[in-house]
């Protein structure tokens, strides 16, 4: 596919190399019933709330239910904010009690399947039922507004009643994804001071049982802030038990009523903490409080899903992660949405299981990761093409920068040509979508989140803060506050302030690199912290993994820099290759000549070395300092506790040089 071409404009900061020129512009029987309908239309929006952010987020905020109005829309005392200053409003009643009086009340709010095959649904009445009566047995328990509560659950609807139950007397939560060891568990606890932890014997996971409950026993060995644990029956195994500390859920709200009013809480209070996934070192306590958030969430939500009352809405994301409390959980049912929950492996019991639920649940719109869909990828198209996908109507991707190669898979073998694509760009920090197109209106490029949201002022820059020419790469900045930004990190409000706002005073800081093309379409280029330096030029790891992978014999590949007495950095590439690949000295040789056919010779792998798997977080985040370690032939010292599989760091140590 010739859609790729050579380009090397050195520029201040970081020399960009691949050029995408492939545009999808929307259909127009999209664009016509799309909540935002033409390009014209979001950009008009876009310059008003440029503007005057503001204005803008004040009107959002009024799709809410508020029981106090707000009196300042935005007090901001750099690097702190806060939003709808004076309001009060309870986030589990707008996800629930306000879809109560009318005909969604027996609608199915949560749709969920375990990966043994079950199938549940939870109506907004059912769910609210049981939120209440959760929030009560919390209350029982002790549990008071402004404490912490840890979830450690499995994807099941318990971990989604959980949450909303916290929200709704004002309880904070802080949700560890259930894949953590007891030690990151413990870390986490310690780190909130939870009072309370919520958990399950175990989940089901690839056909075996993660035993939450153990790791939740080892963990509290060392945690003297908890006084008790609620503990979900779902696998059935045998489990450890402290009397007087641990109580069965179903025993737990068993006499609970179900009356539980929401409680008025303030715009500002804490909703909660939520540990960011550790790609580049020690994960952050990330703060986040309540009504920003949810405006962040719900208006996000409604125009970049481009949400309808007959949707059924799946994103694939953990309640671990911020893409899962946002985009499972408060965004979808806060507009009354259909929201699809799976427990268990994507590839489980066979590889196309996904397709096997989109097809059962007639999902219409799918939020995935650029990871799972280069495993897909590599699967090949026979699974997918198994079952009816018709039923899709709009693709999303979050995570990482995606290769356009997996973008145009995606779109041709999962969307079948028809369905738009959006690639949202955000983080954990950002509460929401900042940078993403909105389906009906804007036109797509492959591997560009493309525009930012309507209100959010994102730009690139140097080192001084001066925005880089168009075609340049350098540090990604949201200039102004927004509503669902992070208020600090918890207990260490000074390296919130270092982290974040400090490299440009005043200015919030994301860590990644970016362009902007002529369009001023925003190109994530990926962390700073994995720019190479390779003989003065300063070159993005994801363009030389994109070409790679641009190559037929490529599944994936992660690209970083060992040191290098000549050219300061060595370009060093880690290949996973399709099944129908074998690995030889031939190929590599074949693999440096594409990347500089590709992109310029300047961006040459020195190394090559095939491997079988990439280290990646439990979010599928690949874990390009750990590479580095290997690459440059030292032990790997760095934190490793969000690996997902320790083995593979082993095999890579090992691989090479055959
Ligand atoms: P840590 O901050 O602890 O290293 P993390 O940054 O991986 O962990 P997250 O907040 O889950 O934790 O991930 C946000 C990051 O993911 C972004 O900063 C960006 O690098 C990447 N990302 C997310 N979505 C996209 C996207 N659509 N395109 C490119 N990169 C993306
Ligand atoms: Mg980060």
């Amino acid at each position: 596919m010739a859609t790729t071409q050579s380009k090397s404009s050195e520029s201040a900061n970081i020399t960009v190399l691949l050029e995408e020129k492939q545009v999808y512009k929307p259909s127009p029987a999209f664009a016509k019933s799309a909540h935002v309908k033409s390009f014209s239309a979001l950009q008009s929006l876009r310059r008003q709330a440029l503007k005057s952010p503001e204005k803008f987020w004040d009107k959002a905020a009024r799709d809410l239910d508020w029981i106090k109005p707000w009196k300042k829309t935005l007090e901001w005392k750099p690097p702190f904010a806060k939003w709808f200053v004076g309001g009060k409003l309870n986030l589990s009643a707008n996800c629930l009690d306000r879809h109560l009086d009318g005909p969604r009340r027996n609608k199915a709010a949560l749709i969920w399947e375990g990966e043994p095959g079950e199938v549940r649904t939870l109506t907004y009445l059912q769910l609210h039922y049981e939120v209440c009566r959760f929030a009560n047995a919390l209350k029982h328990l002790g549990v008071r507004s402004g404490e912490r509560v840890c979830i450690y659950m499995p994807m099941v609807p318990e971990a989604a009643i959980a949450m909303l139950a916290c929200a709704r007397i004002g309880a904070v939560h802080s949700v560890v994804f259930g894949g953590f060891s007891a030690e990151s568990l413990r870390d986490r606890i310690h780190d909130a001071q939870a009072k309370i932890v919520v958990t399950a014997d175990g989940g089901w996971r690839r056909g075996a049982v993660v035993k939450l409950k153990d790791a939740v026993d080892e963990a509290l060995k060392d945690c003297k802030s908890v006084e008790h644990v609620v503990v979900l029956k779902r696998t059935g195994q045998e489990i450890g038990w402290t009397q007087g500390r641990d109580h069965w859920w179903n025993e737990a709200v068993a006499g609970q009523s179900a009356v539980c009013p929401p409680e008025p809480l303030d715009s500002e209070h804490p909703l909660f903490i939520l540990y960011t996934s550790g790609s580049t070192g020690k994960p952050k306590g990330v703060l986040h409080t309540t009504g920003g958030y949810l405006v962040q969430a719900a208006l996000t939500t409604k125009w970049v899903f481009d949400l309808r009352e007959d949707d059924t809405f799946w994103c694939t994301a953990d309640v671990g992660w911020v893409t899962g409390h946002t985009y499972v959980v408060y965004g979808p049912l806060a507009n009354g949405a259909t929201s699809l929950m799976y427990e268990g492996g994507p590839l489980h019991p066979t590889p196309d299981r996904f397709w096997s639920m989109i097809a059962r649940h007639r999902v219409s719109v799918f939020y995935t990761a650029p990871t799972a869909i280069r495993t897909f990828m590599r699967l090949g198209p026979e699974y997918p093409k198994r079952h009816d996908l018709t039923s899709l109507r709009l693709l999303g991707t979050v995570g990482e920068p995606i290769n356009p190669e997996a973008w145009r898979w995606y779109r041709t073998v999962i969307g079948g040509q028809r369905c738009p694509i959006v690639d949202t760009w955000w983080q954990t920090e950002t509460g929401g979508i900042l940078i993403t197109p909105l389906p009906g209106a804007t036109p797509t490029k492959p591997g560009s989140a493309t525009l930012p949201f309507p209100g959010i002022d994102a730009d690139v820059v140097d080192k001084q803060g001066k925005p880089v020419p168009p075609g340049s790469g350098g540090f990604l900045v949201i200039r102004k506050p927004w509503p669902g930004m992070l208020r600090t990190i918890h207990g260490d409000p000074e390296r919130y302030k270092s982290q974040y706002f400090s490299q440009i005073p005043g200015i919030y800081f994301t860590g990644d690199g970016a362009r902007k093309d002529k369009d001023g379409y925003f190109w994530v280029l990926g962390r700073i912290d994995d720019v190479l330096n390779v003989a003065g030029h300063r070159l993005s790891t994801m363009e030389i993994e994109s070409a790679l992978v641009s190559h037929p014999s490529v599944a994936e590949s992660a690209v970083v820099a060992r040191p290098d007495e000549m050219l300061g950095q060595a370009v060093v590439a880690f290949v996973t290759l399709q099944k129908s690949a074998s690995p030889s000295p031939e190929l590599k040789e074949e693999l440096r000549g594409h990347v500089a056919k590709m992109i310029g010779p300047i961006a040459k792998p020195a190394e090559i070395r095939f491997t079988d798997s990439l280290p990646k977080t439990r979010s599928g985040k690949i874990m390009r300092r750990l590479l580095r370690e290997v690459a440059a032939g030292q032990g790997v010292r760095g934190d490793v506790t969000t690996l997902e599989d320790f083995a593979v760091l082993a095999k890579l140590q090992q691989s090479e040089d055959e």
